[in-house]
């Protein structure tokens, strides 16, 4: 008996670590395939090497168990079209900027930039420690998203213009492709405003669709060779630390492993601050030697009745918009409260350092 009573517990002992065993290792060899969207073109650097770069880690740290596939929009062809690829579940993921849906959902507009807002640091600061994840997923929640920061251009310029701008007349009347919060103050001054797909750009500014145009940076707008028909090019105040994002959906999200989950998580941290380095080396790359490589390009700051009628417009519009709009004056609010506080610092660190260091 007591024999026999050893051997069965053995028996049932080896069978129990087999199975578990056989269930651990079948855990860790489910591949778990997922598909993003960006808005981006197939070549677009570095905005389209986010979600790349995000692919890549993802498929190292996880050992091959999460494998995502990048559409860039040539391929799913609905570039602005992506919170509701994610939404819709057709996408697992998205890489976008917020303010490209502000016409379906205002609240999603100042998770990208804001005109006169803060720099990209700042703005870091407070999404990770100053409030703005929880204010981010709780705007998202109601689409069944999750949303990350996703890279950031640091300061945008001001855009290129086919003439100069010497006054606000001059923007009376201006077509022109500018988003976000931006392109409300410059229709509140008489311009027409669109926004238009990267990939149609360049076109549309060489026809005459539209007069003046914004992009980004000199790391990115030379390549488009914007400055063959509009060579004014003016310095930034309407995206002071543009902030693209990652949307998963949530659902799939859940679905994960929770290691899975942690390893996403980390992966597009990383390649979103990989980005924001990326595009700040290519800007300063390519505006060492703008000058000498391409003597047409003109630049310009706004004259100052400019600058100060865009001011007077984007504190009027904001008072305007979040009127009946909580959540979005809870979103502001919460931005201009961590912009007063960090610009503090902001001036006494760097501001006070450039001042005297250039
Ligand atoms: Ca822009």
């Amino acid at each position: 008996m007591n024999i026999l009573g050893r051997k069965s517990t053995k028996v049932l002992v080896a069978a129990a670590l087999l199975a578990g065993l056989s269930s651990a290792s079948y855990a860790a060899e489910k591949v778990y395939k997922w598909k993003l969207a960006t808005t981006w073109g197939p070549t677009l650097s570095p905005f389209i090497d986010a979600p790349k770069n995000l692919a890549k880690m993802v498929k190292k740290m996880s050992n091959g168990r999460l494998i995502i596939r990048v559409d860039a929009s040539n391929k799913h062809k609905s570039a602005f079209g992506i919170l509701d690829m994610v939404k819709g579940g057709q996408y697992d993921m998205g890489h976008s900027a917020s303010y490209y849906w502000k016409g379906k959902d205002i609240n999603t507009l100042p998770f990208t930039t804001m005109p006169f807002g803060m720099t990209a640091v700042e703005q870091y600061g407070w999404f990770y420690y100053g409030g703005g994840m929880d204010l981010m997923q709780k705007t998202y929640k109601k689409h069944k998203v999750l949303s990350f920061p996703g890279g950031n251009t640091g300061n945008q310029m001001g855009g290129w213009f086919r003439k100069e701008i010497n006054s606000v007349d001059d923007l009376k009347g201006l077509k022109m492709r500018i988003p976000g919060f931006a392109g409300e103050i410059m229709a509140a001054l008489g311009s027409t405003v669109t926004n238009i797909p990267s990939g149609e750009l360049y076109t549309s500014l060489e026809r005459g669709t539209i007069d003046a145009l914004e992009w980004v940076g000199p790391g990115m707008d030379i390549k488009m060779g914007f400055h063959k028909v509009a060579p004014y090019y003016y310095t930034g105040w309407h995206e002071p630390g543009t902030e693209l994002q990652f949307l998963v959906n949530q659902k799939k999200m859940a679905k994960l492993p929770k290691d899975l989950q942690e390893i996403l998580k980390s992966a597009i941290k990383l390649s979103a601050y990989d980005m924001y380095v990326q595009n700040y080396h290519m800007s300063g790359v390519a505006w060492a030697k703008i000058g000498s490589d391409y003597p047409n390009i003109k630049i310009k700051t706004f004259p100052k009745s400019v600058m100060d009628a865009m001011k007077t417009a984007n504190k009027k519009l904001l008072v305007e918009k979040t009127k009946g709009q909580p959540l979005l004056k809870e979103i502001l609010d919460s931005q201009a409260a961590y912009q007063s506080k960090a610009r503090e610092w902001t001036k006494m660190s760097d501001y006070l350092y450039l001042q005297d260091n250039l």
